[in-house]
């Protein structure tokens, strides 16, 4: 049988679509509409591209984004003094710091200082304790769109291995936090892994979040397996070989799989957060 394309292009596009909806009831009944503030440090070409699709997303939806630019020598205090602004102004009710920031700033202090309740891209330390207490909580956004990709397609979780290459604090840890929460059983392989193919052979679920383009190969995979392909690399290449298609039941193209839902899942969390904090 032919292998399912888990099609996050289309989802987020679905979805746009119902959140474009429940914005204007929003702004039908209040006169206002949510609010997402986006911070750029630097000037990385890539994160200013990712800040700008961010805020093109909300604009498709009706939302409303503040941009916020600052100089690539900000110091990590002039960070956190913007962000306390952020969370004191009644009007923002999301807050995206794009990730990296220059090295010379504490970038968890700076995630830390966001406020939770409007934390919609799920990068603080409270938000993933209690995402992992089962508790409510906007998830870190690639892979609680992960999650919803999967839910979307009815994959079934219960009970699967799934192994999640990669533990990175917005990417692997919370993928696997979440996958444990939907009764997977969950193997974390990171850079000291030993054998990593060998468990890598194990996985019904698999997820590439490593940072390295191809790295896992195709041969290492489970005829049947769902591969979740997390990475992105110039020239449309993932963490993953290509060639899924040969391989696994299910699986994420690159481009237009994970990186949508990605964007979707901050866009969807502030339209969470715009309905919650707007009275
Ligand atoms: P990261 O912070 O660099 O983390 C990479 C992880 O891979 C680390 O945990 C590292 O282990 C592990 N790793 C490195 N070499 C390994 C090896 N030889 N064997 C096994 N594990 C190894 O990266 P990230 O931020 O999590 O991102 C991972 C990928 O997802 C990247 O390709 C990135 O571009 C992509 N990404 C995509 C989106 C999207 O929206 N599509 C969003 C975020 C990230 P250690 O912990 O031991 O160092």
């Amino acid at each position: 049988m032919a292998a399912l394309i888990l099609d996050g292009k289309a989802l987020a596009k679905t979805t746009e679509e119902e959140l474009s909806a429940r914005v204007a009831s929003l702004k039908e009944k209040t006169g206002k509409t949510p609010i997402l503030a986006t911070i750029l440090v630097g000037d990385d070409p890539a994160s200013a591209t990712y800040v700008k699709m961010k805020g093109n997303a909300c604009a498709r939806v009706g939302m409303e984004s503040i941009r916020v630019v600052m100089d690539k020598n900000t110091t990590t205090e002039e960070l956190l003094n913007k962000i306390q602004e952020l969370n004191e102004n009644p009007n923002v009710h999301g807050i995206l710091l794009q990730h990296p920031v220059p090295r010379h700033i504490d970038e968890r202090a700076a995630f830390e200082a966001i406020d939770a309740r409007k934390d919609v891209d799920g990068v603080t330390c409270l938000g993933f304790g209690r995402m992992s207490m089962g508790e409510r909580a906007y998830g870190c956004a690639t892979p609680a769109g992960i999650m919803r990709l999967l839910k979307a397609y009815n994959i079934p979780l219960s009970g699967k291995h799934a192994v999640v290459v990669g533990r990175s604090a917005i990417l692997g840890k919370p993928m696997a936090m979440m996958l444990l929460n939907a009764n997977c059983t969950v193997t974390i392989c990171h850079s000291k892994t030993e054998n990593l193919p060998e468990f890598v052979k194990q996985a019904d679920i698999l997820v590439g979040a490593v940072g390295k383009p191809e790295f896992i190969k195709k041969s290492w995979i489970k005829p049947g397996a769902v591969v979740v392909d997390a990475g992105y690399h110039p020239g449309g290449v993932g963490d993953i070989e290509k060639g899924l298609e040969e391989v696994a039941s299910a699986y994420t193209p690159v481009p237009g799989g994970v990186g949508p839902m990605t964007i979707n899942t901050l866009i969807y969390q502030s339209v969470e957060s715009g309905e919650s904090l707007i009275k």
